[in-house]
């Protein structure tokens, strides 16, 4: 944290003893296993700001006064401001003797680890596990040894203890917050939040009780919240959250999203002028504040959260009909999940099988690979939990963003362009047999299995993988399973004609096809948000592959974050697509989407996108839907 490491950054790291190539190693090896992991958070958070861009939005038809932030977590609120005035009580410096002075430091620093190790727990029960390792993290942050070095040292000088740690709080928190970067400036809230409430372990009455007493139905207005204080709130009485400062990634936005809670974030120091009670809407999508509303306005946000849940209520109702449109078009719809014990919420949520299991997450947050035995066991189980609903399990996909520490592979300058997925996997049999016998194995209990592989850019590559595929199948006396491939590289696409006539299916990775048919990396801080899967480059390298399938009688899929955007899913429907794999989160509304439509239209519609010029125009045509 105190480097200011953005992402991207390349950091040196060297130690010395017997030991340290191992500890060099396993710390490298830490250092990368939590970036495939927050990439893969990053990706999906991406994805999900890109179905939300396409939304429609509330305006208030009366133009109140606004108070513009930036959007936290969706949703409207109406209610009155409670303007939360934090200020810690000044703190004193009472100076002790030394050994007192470092017992009590040391017991105030055990008690509050005791305590947030209870609010991990319990806020892994009320909220869930990502949100519990806020917590947890914040435990680490007790440990740092520049914040116990610096405390000691004021006391040392001849400080209080309380004073003495206020002061290590907050000159660390300063530094951090100073070094111009988000994501540190929202750990600098982490470490002052733990530090008031060591605080309040070593003097009582330094404990912050701020949010007691707070009135009903209120939108709750204050400089910062800590993480602590969000996962606190009572949410019987607070409806909606508005910050001066934080960031849409900081824990009190992920906290707030998690509780439901509309909330804005960065909304500036006017925010804490508003006068209790003002009466006002939020409106989390937007991040704006509405002040003083009027009577229309008031009517028209109470409409439109009635539409909402009522929109919502009735697509959770239909999520398990089938996504057949209004003239008797079918798509499949199905889910991209990746363990057994994920099956049942996906088919709870409406999914009619599993369109994509990315095994590479079988791979990443350990030491060693799991080998053909431990494969077999998890591909059976996803076979079992799936009760006789289709399966695509996707082969290895290393490399790229998703880097496996122990596999050792060399560093590439391009890693998107590198050894990528089906490249590797024809180079590192070590890999792919196991993986391959695992799966036949599988097979052999006679439940629909499917097997997939990533990256294909050519003929050859799918001619030598299906020879490896048809050997241990042979060998092993297993069934013939449908072998497809993921589309996600534009020569594949634009051959979809030609590879077509050898594989049983194409899936489409539009994640991917994005990334390379428009050039920007999918994970690039700033562009990342222009690589846009509704742009009409990549709709024509869709279209090509349909119409590629079709001469000769293959279905197509789509798997990429596109297909669990509603309006997305309604476009590749129009372009003849027959199945649509997404995160179970996102089905209700899919089929709620294409029930309500006529195939007929959205073919119109899909040829309207294919002649636009921008993802813009493409989105636009979203009001064409009724
Ligand atoms: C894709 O590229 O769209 C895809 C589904 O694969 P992944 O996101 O795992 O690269
Ligand atoms: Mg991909």
């Amino acid at each position: 944290l105190q480097l200011g490491l953005q992402r991207g950054d390349r950091l040196v790291v060297s130690a010395e003893g017997s030991d340290a190539a191992a500890l060099l190693q396993a710390l490298q090896g830490v250092m990368t296993r939590l970036t495939a992991q927050e990439q893969t958070d990053a990706a999906l958070a991406a994805q999900k700001a890109q179905a939300q861009r396409s939304e429609n939005n509330w305006q208030p038809p009366g133009h109140p006064l606004e108070v513009a932030g930036i959007s936290a977590s969706p949703g409207l609120a109406i209610g009155q401001v409670h303007v939360l005035t934090h200020g810690l009580p000044a703190i004193p410096d009472h100076p002790l003797a030394l050994a007192e002075a470092g017992d009590k430091l040391h017991a105030a620093l055990a008690d509050t680890r005791a305590e947030l190790a209870k609010l991990a727990e319990d806020t892994a029960q009320r909220l869930g596990n990502a949100e519990a390792a806020i917590f947890k993290a914040q435990a680490e942050l007790l440990s740092d040894t520049d914040l116990i070095t610096l405390s000691c040292q004021l006391m040392v000088e001849g400080h209080g203890v309380a004073w003495s740690w206020h002061q290590a709080v907050e000159r660390l928190a300063d530094r951090l917050a100073a070094l111009g970067n988000q994501l540190l400036a929202a750990r600098a809230a982490d470490l002052r939040d733990v530090g008031r409430r060591v605080l309040g372990k070593i003097d009582p009455s330094l404990q912050a009780t701020t949010l007691s007493d707070l009135p009903d139905n209120c939108i709750l207005l204050a400089s910062d919240l800590s993480p602590s204080d969000t996962a606190g709130l009572d949410t019987n009485k607070v409806i909606g959250l508005a910050t001066a400062q934080g960031g849409p990634t900081s824990h009190t936005a992920i906290l707030a999203r998690t509780l439901g809670l509309p909330a804005l974030v960065a909304g500036g120091p006017g925010l804490l002028g508003v006068a209790n009670g003002t009466a006002a809407i939020l409106d989390g999508q937007a991040g704006r504040l509405y002040l003083n509303p009027g009577e229309a306005d008031l009517k028209s946000a109470r409409d439109w959260m009635a539409q909402q849940q009522l929109r919502k209520e009735r697509e959770e109702a239909e999520r398990s009909l089938p996504a057949q449109t209004r003239d008797g078009h079918s798509v499949e719809v199905a889910a991209n999940v990746n363990r057994p014990d994920q099956v049942a919420a996906a088919i709870a949520a409406g999914a009619e099988g599993v369109g994509l299991m990315r095994t590479e997450f079988l791979f990443l947050e350990r030491d060693d690979s799991p080998d053909e035995e431990e494969q077999f066991a998890t591909y059976q189980a996803m076979l079992q939990a799936l009760e006789g609903r289709p399966l695509i399990v996707r082969t290895l996909d290393i490399g790229g963003d998703k880097q496996v520490p122990y596999l050792n592979l060399p560093h590439e300058e391009n890693p998107f362009l590198g050894m990528r997925g089906a490249r590797l996997l024809l180079r590192r049999r070590d890999l792919l047999e196991p993986q391959l016998r695992a799966l036949y194995r599988a097979a052999r209990g006679g439940q629909p299995l499917s097997i997939m592989f990533p990256m294909i850019t050519s003929l050859k590559e799918i001619t030598r993988l299906k020879g490896l595929c048809e050997g241990i199948r042979r060998e092993l006396n297993a069934p013939v399973v449908p072998i497809g491939i993921m589309v996600e590289v534009p020569a594949a696409a634009t051959l979809a004609d030609k590879l077509a006539e050898h594989v049983d299916f194409f899936s489409i990775g539009t994640n991917d096809l994005t990334q390379y048919a428009l050039a920007i990396d999918r994970q690039h801080p700033e562009l990342a948000a222009e690589a846009d899967s509704l742009h009409p480059a990549v709709l024509r390298l869709i279209h090509q592959t349909v119409q590629g399938a079709a001469q000769h009688g293959r279905w197509v899929g789509v798997c990429g974050g596109i297909a669990g955007d509603p309006f997305g899913a309604a476009l590749l429907t129009g372009l003849g697509v027959n199945e649509l794999s997404m995160s179970p989160r996102d089905i209700a509304s899919v089929k709620a989407r294409l029930r309500g439509s006529d195939f007929a239209k959205l073919a119109d519609l899909a040829q309207q996108a294919l002649d636009c010029d921008s993802a813009e125009e493409v989105r636009a045509l979203q009001s064409l839907l009724s």
